[in-house]
């Protein structure tokens, strides 16, 4: 690869990428779309459920919106729910009219008070969504994609960012410069190494941001699934919630019912977790269902759980355990995808713009991918060169100095162990003494750490220093919500974290 030009440049190829880059694309812009590794990859191409959108005659955008704000956990942008929940319902109604195979009927999942869920494909709605996008961006002229082109760096000039640095295979670093940069790059799930995600995910995105001094928020909510697949040499494989919607039970070693399976994720994922800390085992059945309708439905799952298990979803007892799974915090927006650094845009999971809050409503992450990567395609073409975001911040409700200061390390993690590290200390539940103890043995948050430990170093620091549940955070020393912890975290390079509420 040489250096290149564009109008505009996307960073990552799942369904935010995408959908950013075929918006501008269908603006006349001319885009060039780079991806680290395969055009398929990340998490896009392995969501399960679907995706969600008030279309049923029931539901209205308004009842899908205030689904996602009690999930939520006070900690959503209302503005944000408000234009995922109205565009959402217009952007799927688009996709079907223009060839995206969602089937007839709507699913129901865990939160949702009515039955709003698009899928497709038997439990493969993201490859069916991913692949249709791919083949339109293919086929359009002003998109050229680029696989196998991880981006290592932004350039910039005057605080402004004007481009990508590449690393290549023939040890050339080519510059790609355009008038704004998307990262679409994901989320930062596959840093611990109990995870539902692909290896791509570990946060790139994030580290690019915030070298380029970028804002970071939120970064201490991340979604645990409850229901991965839990063996041994397999990958946690993830058991959507849609398994439970029709009727799945989650029971012990004699068969008994040990939890409500339609209980909210984070509940869900924290009684497992209790269960299996006590030596138990939680298995997911379906074995009271009619085989033939779980084929049906799930036909790509039960080829995948037969495929790396060897077991057969519709009369095997499936052992679960929860995994990371979803990331709420990411790099902070407002709600069309601009960052606080002129020229520099993110969309999709690996941005923050408070849509999610605490706590992600299944299967709206696809929706915000769709609805947001497009929104932010028009705001990068059509912004003045120094637009930017901003937000009001103030000091944090506690303030704990030491491990949240930048400064010097007492032992240094070894990156082989990073992923146990966090399971074990930054996982479904969390404590101020393990916490303080991670972040104290990873890096300073600083541009010369590698990526991935600078995110976790961040995301330790993060869960430290939020001392309340809320959401997805769950901290045993303080397992109740904290009004005055009602906003985010914000993380910015050379600068003490700082703390942005969030309006009742
Ligand atoms: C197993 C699983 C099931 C899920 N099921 C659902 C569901 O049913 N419904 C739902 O709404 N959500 C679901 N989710 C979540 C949803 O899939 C993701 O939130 C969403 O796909 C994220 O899309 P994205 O475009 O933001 O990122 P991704 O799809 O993860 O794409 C990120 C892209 O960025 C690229 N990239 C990363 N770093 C770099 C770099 N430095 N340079 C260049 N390229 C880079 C990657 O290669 C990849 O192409 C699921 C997630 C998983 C893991």
């Amino acid at each position: 690869m040489t250096d290149a030009t564009f109008d505009l440049v996307v960073v990552g190829s799942g369904a935010a990428g995408l959908s950013a880059a075929l918006r501008a694309a269908d603006l006349g812009a001319r885009v060039g779309v780079l991806t680290a590794g395969p055009l398929l990859a990340g998490s896009s191409p392995r969501a399960q459920g679907g995706v969600a959108a008030a279309i049923g005659a029931d539901d209205t955008p308004a009842i899908h919106a205030e689904d996602t704000l009690l999930v939520g956990a006070g900690l959503n942008d209302a503005g944000a729910v408000d234009v995922l929940t109205r565009d959402g319902t217009r952007s799927v109604r688009r996709l079907r009219a223009a060839g995206v195979p969602f089937a007839d009927d709507l699913g129901l999942e865990a939160g949702h008070a009515r039955r709003r869920i698009l899928h497709a494909g038997g439990g493969a709605t993201g490859q069916v969504l991913t692949t249709a996008l791919l083949s339109r961006a293919q086929e359009h002229r002003c998109i050229t994609l680029l696989d196998h082109s991880p981006v290592t760096a932004l350039t910039l000039s005057d605080r402004r960012v004007l481009g990508v640095e590449v690393s290549s295979s023939n040890g050339l670093t080519p510059h790609v410069n355009a008038r704004a940069v998307i990262l679409a790059t994901g989320g930062y799930a596959a840093l611990w190494s109990r995870t539902t995600n692909a290896p791509e995910t570990r946060g790139s995105g994030l580290a690019l941001a915030y070298t380029a001094g970028a804002t970071l928020a939120d970064l201490e909510f991340v979604q645990f699934h409850p229901t991965a697949l839990s063996l041994e040499n397999a990958p946690a494989l993830l058991l959507s919630e849609a398994l439970r919607g029709e009727g799945a039970r989650l029971i012990d070693d004699d068969g008994r019912e040990v939890v409500n399976p339609l209980l909210p994720r984070d509940v869900l994922a924290r009684s497992l977790y209790r269960e299996l800390s006590q030596g138990r085992k939680v298995f997911l059945s379906l074995g009271h269902l009619d085989p033939d309708h779980v084929y049906a439905h799930f036909s790509a799952l039960a080829a995948k759980v037969r495929d790396t298990a060897g077991l057969d979803l519709a009369r095997d007892r499936l052992p679960v355990a929860p995994a990371a799974h979803y990331c709420m915090g990411g790099i902070r927006t407002d709600t069309w995808g601009r960052t606080d650094v002129p020229g520099l845009y993110a969309a999709g999971e690996t941005a923050c713009s408070g849509v999610q809050g605490a706590n992600r409503l299944a299967s709206n992450s696809l929706l915000e991918c769709l609805v947001f990567g497009a929104r932010t395609a028009e705001a990068a073409l059509n912004d003045p060169p120094d637009a930017a975001a901003h937000w009001q911040t103030h000091a944090l409700p506690t303030v704990q100095p030491g491990v949240a200061q930048p400064g010097g390390t007492r032992r240094v993690i070894e990156p082989s162990r990073l992923g146990t590290s966090l399971d074990r200390d930054v996982g479904v539940q969390r404590d101020g003494p393990h916490l303080e103890r991670l972040a104290q043995a990873l890096p300073a948050p600083e541009p010369t750490s590698r990526a991935d430990l600078l995110v976790a170093s961040l995301i330790t620091r993060a869960a430290w220093l939020r001392r309340e549940s809320r959401g997805a955070h769950f901290r045993t020393d303080y397992p109740l919500p904290d009004p005055a912890w009602r906003g985010r975290i914000h993380w910015r390079l050379g600068q003490a974290p700082v703390f942005e509420e969030v309006c009742a």
